[in-house]
């Protein structure tokens, strides 16, 4: 799983981050949301999802690693 963030739609609320800390983490600067691991571990997979699914600005796109037109 690949997943990436649109941070002109993050409004800062933090889900992510309590979500799935290992993957996303807020800038200091500003709150807005950055990637720790643009390739999500087997494991937090099901996490990212969900925080994918419960942000507020729709901000993170996941692409799974078995869909079509992306590398494994
Ligand atoms: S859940 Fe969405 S809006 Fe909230 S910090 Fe994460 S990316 Fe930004």
């Amino acid at each position: 799983m690949q997943v990436k963030v649109e941070r002109d739609r993050c409004c800062s609320s933090g889900q992510c981050v309590m979500t799935a800390p290992g993957v996303f983490e807020q800038d200091e600067r500003d709150g807005l949301v950055t990637v720790r691991r643009p390739a999500v571990p087997a494991a937090l997979s099901e996490d990212v999802r969900l925080a994918a699914d419960l942000c507020p600005g729709g901000a993170i796109a996941v692409t799974e690693d078995d869909a079509p037109g992306t590398t494994v």
